[in-house]
């Protein structure tokens, strides 16, 4: 039996392949990653769900989704009137652009529309009643001119002092009925979901320990970037970020179309077995969430791929 990971899979749902759309929906926390193209019209009424959209950078891939996010929020059938806050990384161009275009174009929004721009190291409460779960952005590494950023999805937890790990439960309950559980349980910030965006690898010290992380991982080798463009990370950095960061599942998302399901499994199986990451590893390819270390998960996505492309060459003769 396989232990349950977090967040479940299917509180998770994207679309990513690099240079086309990416966007990923947290639907624990209503949270949309990134807006690539197609989130409106792949989610139809479930974009009223998303409460808060935090974009890592502003790249057409990743934002080219927010005016029909916004114009079926306005007008589809759901509750219009529920309020939307988009993040996005402070004094970001080409994401005020977007912001002007929708100021001019949609003058009478049904519901409250709030931009925030967001510099590194800010924080945002997710959860109003208890503040015991908030979102802090990091400083991710993309493109030299624009600041781009990722998220840390972090909920305050409490554990046991050093001091009293280990002992039978009896006696820590006498501890604590003596002493009062503050002197013997101490708070600690866990990172529960975590989020890159397009970038080089994350520093590993932004991402300690996180149960879930999305990372890049545009190139399978080195030599893919033969442009040299060194705004993406490539495989084997990537499973290397993750094995220091101590990543319990590791999301890789944002892959070339160059490389079918065939190849990506390939260099993955041996990615790994050269790395040992030490942590288990799911791809989004498309629309599928694949979990590489399950043949029927890859098997599944191939058939749906082969009927996907069946249907495009029938369309195209
Ligand atoms: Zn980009």
């Amino acid at each position: 039996m396989t232990t349950p990971q977090f967040p479940l899979q299917d509180q998770l749902c994207g679309f990513s392949r690099a240079l086309f759309s990416t966007w990923l929906y947290h639907r624990r926390f209503n949270i949309l990653f990134d807006a690539g193209e197609g989130v409106a019209s792949t989610l139809y009424n479930r974009v009223f769900g998303i409460r808060r959209v935090f974009l890592s950078h502003g790249h057409a891939d990743h934002i080219a989704g927010l005016v029909n996010l916004i114009n079926i929020r306005n007008l589809g059938a759901g509750d219009q009137t529920a309020p939307l806050k988009i993040f996005y990384p402070q004094n970001n161009k080409l994401i005020e652009y977007v912001v002007d275009y929708l100021s001019r174009t949609q003058k009478d929004l049904s519901f409250g529309l709030e931009w925030i721009p967001l510099d590194a190291d800010q924080e945002i409460v997710l959860d109003d009643q208890k503040s015991r779960i908030f979102m802090r952005t990091f400083r991710t590494r993309h493109s030299q001119r624009q600041l781009s950023l990722g998220y840390n999805i972090i909920e305050i937890r409490r554990r046991l002092k050093e001091q009293y790990q280990g002992l039978p439960q009896r006696e820590i309950n006498e501890m604590i009925w003596s002493k009062g559980k503050d002197e013997v349980a101490q708070e600690f910030e866990k990172i529960i979901f975590s989020y890159g965006g397009d970038s080089r690898p994350i520093v590993p010290e932004y991402i300690k320990d996180t149960l879930f992380l999305c990372h890049e991982c545009t190139y399978l080798s080195v030599d893919d970037d033969e442009r040299n463009f060194q705004q993406h990370s490539f495989l084997d950095e990537v499973l290397e970020t993750a094995k220091k960061a101590r990543v319990e599942t590791l999301l890789l998302f944002h892959t070339s179309l160059r490389y079918n399901l065939d190849m990506l499994r390939e260099k993955i199986d041996s990615a790994v077995a050269r790395i040992n990451p030490g942590c288990r590893i799911l791809v989004l390819y498309g629309d599928s969430i694949i979990d590489t270390a399950c043949s029927l998960s890859w098997k599944k996505k191939l058939k749906r791929e082969r009927i996907r492309e069946k249907k495009l060459e029938e369309n195209s003769d």
